[in-house]
């Protein structure tokens, strides 16, 4: 039986939040000098003065029409890695605990694992890139507090069997986490609609990728009530900058630019897929949901070296378990996919000059 209560930390359950001047005080007033901020003006802009909404309110009702969720299942973070970070420290006892990964798959869920000084069960994806959920239900302890799932998952590109996510939640008493940051990319639904049937579900988005904002940071998690209630209050009070809080919304303002965008990232992955089959020096693609493709090199170092010469940088993924000799390359714009393409055909001639 999934019990949230026995599952959190026992710190976070008896945890005191702080309690921010912005939380004390949740109104309209004329004047504020309850929060030590400067007064007379910001050199970052109006209104920049002062302390951002703790709560985000306005930007989580919009993002809830979006999604069509209540606002309160909703986290907004410091990119997702705040989540990540966040359920890390909600569950997992340091030095005791454990967490499931299925690699190859995205690096932070080890690394923040391994800051929170928690152990990491590793059990691989299948040859075809899909969870193993006999292996992984049969490596489940009563420490194992998260199973961390990447669909579309990242290096490999593809979306996990929808049943195998669902079954892998039903049966595990603990958080299953499953990371769409490439679900635009991808003709599957979102987890998020199974939430009302799994209480131990959360469903990671971000606006880093699709929604072309890496560099402002904002990223968010769709869950239960009760487990959004404990995201919100462990994180720092102030966690989404005014700045970030009001670029989201602005681009909230015209998803239709994004949607163009993505259809055009969808078309030039399609069209690359051939192209780079077309090549000597890369052997095979993978399909791919994402914005990106794992291809397999036959001399991955060599090509990689190459590129960069050319001024062109992909992600080498050679040394990743059951990737190996494969390279991650992202899909750019139609004149940047182009330039790859000559830079590889170009490495073929110099290739078969040589021989
Ligand atoms: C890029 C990426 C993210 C995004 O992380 P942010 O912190 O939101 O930028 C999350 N998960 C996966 C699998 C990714 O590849």
């Amino acid at each position: 039986m999934f019990d949230l209560n026995a599952l959190m930390r026992t710190n976070i359950r008896a945890l005191k939040p702080y309690s921010s001047a912005r939380s004390e005080f949740v109104g309209v007033a004329e004047v504020y000098l309850d929060a030590n901020e400067n007064a007379f003006g910001s050199p970052a802009g109006a209104g920049m003065n002062r302390y951002p909404d703790p709560f985000q309110s306005a930007l989580k009702l919009r993002l809830g029409e979006m999604l069509r969720i209540c606002s309160d299942q909703i986290f907004v973070g410091n990119g997702s890695d705040e989540a990540i970070d966040l359920l890390f420290r909600i569950f997992c006892e340091p030095g005791r605990d454990e967490v499931i990964i299925c690699p190859p798959t995205y690096g932070m869920y080890r690394v923040s694992a391994d800051i929170n000084d928690v152990a990491v069960r590793e059990v691989g994806l299948t040859g075809g890139f899909q969870l193993d959920v006999p292996t992984i239900m049969m490596s489940i302890s009563d420490r194992t507090k998260l199973i961390f799932v990447c669909s579309p998952n990242n290096p490999t590109g593809n979306v996990m069997d929808f049943d195998s996510m669902v079954e892998l939640a039903r049966d595990f008493d603990g958080i299953v986490v499953v990371d769409e940051a490439y679900i635009h990319f991808s003709g599957s639904h979102t987890m998020a609609a199974e939430l009302r049937n799994l209480p131990n579900l959360v469903v990671l988005q971000t606006f880093s990728k699709a929604w072309g904002m890496a560099g402002v940071r904002v990223g968010i998690a769709v869950a239960s009530v009760s487990i959004i209630e404990l995201m919100n209050r462990i994180k720092p009070p102030y966690n989404l900058s005014s700045l970030a809080q009001d670029a989201v919304l602005t681009a909230l303002k015209d998803p239709d630019r994004i949607e163009k965008w993505t259809a055009e990232a969808v078309k030039e992955r399609e069209r690359m897929a051939l192209a780079l089959t077309r090549t000597e020096c890369i052997e095979g693609v993978y399909p791919s949901d994402a914005n990106f493709l794992l291809v397999r090199a036959n001399d991955a170092d060599a090509v990689y070296r190459f590129l960069i010469n050319k001024k062109i940088v992909v992600r080498d993924r050679s040394k990743v378990q059951l990737c190996e000799g494969c390279l991650r390359i992202t899909i750019g714009t139609h004149s940047e996919n182009d330039r790859l393409i000559a830079a590889l055909e170009e490495f073929d001639s110099i290739k078969r000059a040589s021989e």
